[in-house]
């Protein structure tokens, strides 16, 4: 293994999702790489920074989508097509041109 794939794997480990022996042989590598052992303090003092910007500071794990920024671009993208959804509703049912022949047809009964 190269040192990214280490890397990678410490980022599982402090998910929470390797196992026993994995962890073992990660934790082997840290003691004879540098590279590797700051990479992990790094990336643990970045989830401190995202679990104190949650209010958590004692936090044992990060949850996924506050470290994931694919996930949080898609919850961005769903957030806005729902806005724009609501929004299109809002125009459909309130100000939409619909409401001017409603209105047509009201007066056409009350002028009968
Ligand atoms: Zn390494």
């Amino acid at each position: 293994m190269n040192h990214d794939e280490w890397v990678q794997q410490i980022d599982l480990e402090l998910d929470g999702e390797l196992s026993l022996p994995e962890r073992a042989a990660l934790a082997r590598h840290l003691a004879g790489c540098r590279h590797c052992a700051e990479a992990r303090v790094s990336h643990l003092e970045l989830r401190v920074a995202f679990a104190r910007s949650a209010g958590e500071p004692h936090a044992r794990t990060v949850p996924r989508p506050r470290i994931r920024g694919r996930t949080l671009a898609l919850w961005m993208t769903a957030s806005l097509v729902a806005g724009a959804a609501a929004g299109w509703l809002g125009h459909s049912r309130w100000g939409g041109p619909g409401s001017d022949s409603v209105e047509a047809t009201r007066a056409t009964f009350l002028a009968h």
